[in-house]
């Protein structure tokens, strides 16, 4: 089977990575240099599927023309004020966001890490101010498995050694739980200094664990229950993923808090927000958080097309659609590699048994050969996120690569 990077535009653009740039990514050998739908082409023309879509950031599809349209318009007109002054785009996206998930205010980041970050402050601020939790005495459960992004406090609180060693000292006021346990969190609850709940309602980066269901409406109520913060982390679920607009939705849970990024903006620009009801959001006070990027007229122009085609395209039903299809596919594949198959939407992995000394590495290589691109999570996991924008013919010519791939590693 052919590994190898076919050119040599494409191998010295790799060199040059690797040369100059710090070595903290460890990327498939593939160059890529245009992306349309659900299509990227790499430097040697060669089209590829896209099944990562940049860690779920491209659900609408790449380069779509509504939200890089709002984008360049926006652009040529004012890019940034920070938020010393107001601008004619904010209010206007900050209404229409608060009225598309159903909250009273929104705070506006850029990165995942960032909006994870306000919402732990957020926590902690009204854990002072409105639950009486004694100063510094604040603590947030979190679960085992996590994956909240890439800053010192939350990296404190993983327990993936490779995010979180050689880093410290590390921030405390964080207890880690193991996911998908009710009783875990109910005994964890019982401690009155807790002030928050920190959860994915999937795991993604852990290798999309989905937990059994109930759970999350059940952690949802033992929080009410302990007058504790329920706080989803939907930066990777959120915004259709999973077959609804929220992966929370499938529970009927609403969240005090609620995290988004990535696909907010379609993957043209980094945007993050939280989102609460007044009673929290307001404990937050002029000049005790901000960015100087967050909330900015480009950003705010390009979520709210990125949200309208969300809506628009259906892109919930498409992704529930496409998502049982997918799966019901990947599981005919006749291969011992291949240990489980789960997921929910267009959120889904394969488990893979390392074989005849061939990994998830050797099979996304295989992938990437044949024409689609994924990538392993811890060894022996391959996520499989296409655009949501894909259709019934394209998820099934996507599924017979995976399954030819994975049968020819065998022959
Ligand atoms: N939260 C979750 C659930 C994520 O999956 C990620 C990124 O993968 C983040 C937070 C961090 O987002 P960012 O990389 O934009 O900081």
């Amino acid at each position: 089977m052919k590994t190898m990077i076919a050119g040599k535009k494409a191998a010295h653009l790799i060199e040059l990575e690797g040369k100059y740039g710090a070595h903290n990514y460890h990327p498939l050998p593939v160059v890529l240099e245009r992306g349309e739908g659900v299509y990227v082409w790499d430097v040697d023309g060669k089209q590829y599927f896209d099944f990562l879509s940049a860690y779920s950031a491209v659900n609408q599809g790449h380069c779509h023309p509504k939200i890089v349209n709002a984008m360049i318009t926006q652009a040529r007109k004012l890019t940034l004020t920070s938020r010393a002054f107001y601008n004619d785009s904010l209010g206007i996206y900050e209404k229409a966001i608060t009225e598309y998930f159903g909250f009273d205010k929104v705070l506006p980041m850029n990165t995942g890490a960032e909006a994870v970050e306000t919402a732990i402050k957020l926590c902690r601020k009204w854990a002072y101010q409105k639950k009486g939790i004694a100063e510094n005495n604040a603590k947030i459960i979190v679960c085992e498995g996590n994956f909240h992004g890439r800053t010192t406090t939350i990296i404190s609180f993983s327990n993936d050694p490779d995010g979180h060693n050689e880093y410290g000292p590390y921030t405390p006021g964080f207890e880690l739980i193991p996911y998908n346990n009710i009783e875990a969190l109910k005994k964890a609850l019982e401690d009155k200094n807790v002030a928050g709940f920190l959860v994915e309602p999937i795991q993604g980066e852990a290798g999309v664990i989905v937990p059994d269901e109930g759970y999350l409406s059940a952690a949802a109520q033992l929080c009410k229950k302990a007058n504790v913060l329920f706080i989803a982390d939907e930066v990777q679920t959120g915004i259709s993923r999973t077959g609804r607009l929220l992966a929370v939705n499938h529970e009927n849970v609403k969240p005090d808090i609620l995290i988004l990024g990535k696909a907010l903006s379609g993957g043209t620009y980094p945007i993050s927000v939280v989102l609460a009801d007044d009673e929290i959001m307001l404990c937050i006070k002029p000049g005790e958080h901000g960015s100087t990027f967050g909330g900015n007229p480009i950003a705010a122009r390009v979520a709210i097309a990125a949200l309208e085609v969300v809506h628009d395209e259906k892109l919930s039903e498409n992704a529930a659609a496409m998502g049982e299809i997918f799966r019901a596919e990947l599981k005919k594949i006749k291969s011992d590699r291949v240990e489980v198959v789960r997921g929910k939407g267009l959120l889904n992995a394969i488990v893979i048994k390392p074989m005849n000394g061939k990994t998830a590495w050797d099979v996304c290589l295989a992938l990437r050969d044949n024409g689609l691109l994924a990538k392993p999570t811890h060894d022996h996991i391959i996520r499989f996120a296409p655009p949501l924008i894909i259709n019934k013919e394209q998820i099934l010519e996507a599924a017979d690569i995976i399954r030819r791939t994975i049968e020819g590693l065998d022959k």
